[in-house]
């Protein structure tokens, strides 16, 4: 196996463990500069001919190719914008659209919330008997019935890890004729995903979390290129028209994977996703999933064997849990608080999940043992039990 860590790329504070990229990735450091390049030397001196002669315009498919490549997309199959509850409706949309005789898009109760509410708002605009169905995760592949038009997962479960079989589930939607759509959140960056191999008609995901984006990254959008030329962007703005300078009155989309683009781009954060970008180059996912597991089977190890009041939340056999550790604690909250205090950075999930996790290309095994001594400091002697780590923030 490769070695895949490049910690010397990325930022990371003094005196952190950083067991939370699944939610916000950290900085390359590379990207100030990228970025006080773009506003000096292009906005700033170019102006409106920035999108021109830097290329602004072009971005959203440039970037669009180096993330498709982590996610087994063909070049030219994967457009950036928006953010991921966007894509998501785009994605619902245009799949409902295929299927005009069936009314149900089904999904599953660990998926997460904005992926649901979206669907939710859609079925709601269109109305006419349109219903979002939603069944426990071990029950979808039986729920894959013949009224179903969409079948939409997040491959990876925010709070549990647990992994949806991808090849599998889209055979079962596939053979009831049903359009697929993957939401690859917690997978990209994260697990070896091979799209073009899963001949799903869509995914969508973000950037931010593992690939490093920054905060408000745009996402990514997914479209199966037999079908980019004919799928209904549903968002129609006008960079996803065939001729957006034309000006003309109508909508008429444009080719290819073009017209899943909406509106203008945010070119600052394109920018710095582009630079984070790089931190990937000539890394296999295939070396990454190897270091993943191993730190997290190191973690699991030894926070067992440290704290066993600790309830493992995610599932044991790592074929079949994505980049994340969880488990469960009553005074998760209060304990996490603690234990970010003393520089391990976890998350929270409610009820009571604490959240950890594994990124190797800045995480080896001494980080994993550092965190888990700290985690049994605050475990075994009790110090999240102090009103401080009890008042929730806004963000979790
Ligand atoms: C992180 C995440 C989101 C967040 O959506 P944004 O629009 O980027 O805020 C949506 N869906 C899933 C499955 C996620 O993991």
């Amino acid at each position: 196996m490769t070695n895949v860590v490049r910690k010397e790329q990325f930022i990371l504070p003094e005196g952190v463990i950083y067991l939370d990229g699944n939610s916000l990735g950290p900085m390359p450091k590379s990207v100030p500069a990228r970025l006080a390049n773009v506003m000096n030397e292009e906005w700033a001196q170019m102006l409106i001919g920035g999108w021109n002669k830097a290329g602004w315009m072009a971005q959203p498919s440039e970037v669009g190719n180096s993330v498709g490549r982590l996610v087994g997309a063909a070049a030219g199959s994967v457009v950036m914008g928006d953010t991921l509850s966007v894509k998501v409706y785009q994605a619902l949309a245009a799949g409902i659209k295929m299927r005009p005789e069936r009314r149900v898009i089904l999904s599953d109760t660990g998926n997460f919330p904005s992926d649901l509410y979206m669907a939710e708002g859609l079925v709601g605009l269109l109305g006419q008997g349109y219903e979002l169905r939603t069944v426990a995760p071990e029950e979808v592949a039986k729920s894959i019935t013949d009224d179903i038009a969409v079948v939409m997962l997040t491959q990876v479960d925010y709070r549990s890890g647990r992994v949806h079989d991808m090849p599998a589930m889209t055979k079962l939607a596939h053979d009831a004729g049903a359009v697929m759509v993957w939401d690859l959140a917690h997978s990209a960056g994260a697990i070896p995903v091979d799209l073009a191999a899963s001949n799903c008609e869509f995914a969508v995901g973000c950037t931010y979390k593992y690939l490093n984006g920054g905060p408000g990254a745009p996402a990514f959008i997914y479209v199966r290129p037999d079908l980019a030329d004919t799928a209904e962007p549903a968002l129609s703005g006008w960079l996803g028209h065939a001729n957006p300078f034309d000006f003309d009155l109508h909508y008429t989309p444009g080719k290819g994977i073009e017209r899943m683009r909406v509106g203008t781009p945010p070119v600052l954060q394109m920018a710095a996703l582009e630079e984070a970008m790089k931190v990937w180059d000539g890394v296999d996912m295939a070396d990454v999933r190897q270091a993943s597991i191993a730190l997290q089977e190191q973690f699991i190890e030894e926070v067992e064997q440290a704290v066993p009041e600790l309830e493992l939340a995610s599932p044991r056999d790592s074929s079949t849990r994505g980049s994340q550790v969880s488990f469960r604690f009553e005074h998760g909250y209060a304990a996490m608080q603690a234990v970010i205090e003393r520089g391990v950075v976890g998350d929270f999930r409610a009820p009571d999940i604490m959240r950890f996790g594994f990124t190797p290309l800045y995480l080896d095994s001494g980080d994993v043992s550092a965190a888990v001594a700290v985690i049994k400091d605050v475990m075994t002697n009790a110090l999240w039990d102090d009103p401080k780590y009890k008042v929730r923030s806004r963000v979790t």
